[in-house]
């Protein structure tokens, strides 16, 4: 699957290994402000299913706790990041996908306790009021 950022300078494929296609929701302050949104929509991989087409124009922003954003120069867009060697972290909202052909679903809701007021979520999925550890994130995921 082929994503892009707004104007194309970076552009990256990545394989779904789950059917549906399994992604998160970050509605932690962080997030919020990073996707400009309600919340983060994302999901993570292993780093053997990702790979970079174009990734010249990216520059990171990393805050003292070390969250990090990392984003296209050119389009201002949030664009994938690797962490621990091992993963890439995807903004689902890149991914130039068939909505007739890939079922998405949202596996679980993270950070719920900053959840902004207008947005809804799905009570069927995994939702937690804090940041679950990471290998609970990636059970989610996988
Ligand atoms: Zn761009
Ligand atoms: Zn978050």
């Amino acid at each position: 699957m082929l994503g892009k950022c707004l104007c194309g300078d970076v552009q990256f494929s990545s394989e779904i290994r789950t059917d549906p296609f399994k992604i998160y929701q970050c509605h932690c302050s962080l997030c919020k402000k990073q996707s400009g949104s309600s919340s983060n929509s994302a999901t993570i991989i292993e780093a053997s299913h990702f790979r970079w087409l174009k990734h010249d124009t990216i520059k990171n922003w990393q805050k003292n706790t070390g969250f990090s954003s990392h984003f296209c120069t050119n389009c201002g867009c949030p664009v994938p990041n690797s962490f621990a060697d091992k993963y890439y972290w995807i903004p689902v909202g890149l991914l130039e996908f068939d909505r007739n052909l890939v079922a998405v679903e949202v596996v679980a809701n993270f950070c719920l306790s900053s959840k902004s007021s207008w947005h809804s979520i799905d009570t069927e999925s995994n939702n937690f009021d804090t940041l679950p550890d990471f290998k609970a994130i990636l059970q989610f995921l996988s």
